[in-house]
């Protein structure tokens, strides 16, 4: 689906299909320039579910560097439009990283906490690099003490649905990016 599919329940559109493929497509450049002097090795990919799913699978087909997808999942407890702050891992990884270079792959950095987590768990493995790639990044990621490398897009502070983003399960199909409308949570 895209933005016009579900105008009604977002207040803003903030990014189309083509606008985030086109940013992507950018990085994925500058990430084939990092890593080629480091070609001994596969590229390990560590997407976060479930909503890294889309940047993966666009990240991963417009890079020329060879890379292995391999993913995580954390779960945060609680559910709806704010994150709980507690975390748990729910699933791990199927290779050892010890050595090897990892570029982890984030839907959005929000307050960080689910990134700091993540980046402090993989570098206790004794990977040879651990980098950060995030579709989306909020102005409160500013306070998150993890180096940010690769950057779609700075977004407001408001809650956004697509690309991989949900709100109850709804919108991931979405292609494009928009804020989600609050008279949608207010339906429940
Ligand atoms: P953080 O730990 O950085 O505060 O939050 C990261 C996680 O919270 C993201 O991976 C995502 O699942 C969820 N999240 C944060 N902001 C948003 C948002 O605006 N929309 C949606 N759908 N999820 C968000």
């Amino acid at each position: 689906m895209d933005i016009a599919d579900v105008a009604s329940d977002l207040s803003q559109a903030l990014y189309s299909d083509q606008q985030i493929q086109d940013r992507i497509a950018q990085l994925a450049t500058q990430i084939d320039a990092d890593y080629a002097d480091r070609a001994d090795q596969d590229l390990i990919l560590v997407g976060v579910l479930n909503g890294a799913v889309m940047v993966m699978a666009d990240l991963a087909r417009k890079l020329k560097t060879h890379c292995q997808m391999e993913w995580m999942a954390i779960s945060s407890y609680g559910s709806g439009t704010t994150s709980s702050g507690v975390l748990r891992p729910l699933k791990d990884l199927s290779v050892d990283v010890t050595g090897r270079h990892i570029l982890v792959v984030e839907d959005i950095i929000d307050t960080g906490l689910t990134l700091s987590y993540l980046v402090d768990n993989l570098r206790s493995r004794g990977p040879a690099s651990v980098e950060v790639m995030t579709a989306f990044r909020k102005p409160e990621a500013i306070k998150c003490p993890v180096d940010v490398k690769y950057v779609g897009f700075d977004i407001p502070a408001q809650f956004v649905v697509g690309y991989g983003l949900d709100y109850a399960g709804r919108y991931r199909n979405l292609t494009g990016l928009g804020v989600l409308d609050p008279k949608v949570y207010a339906q429940g």
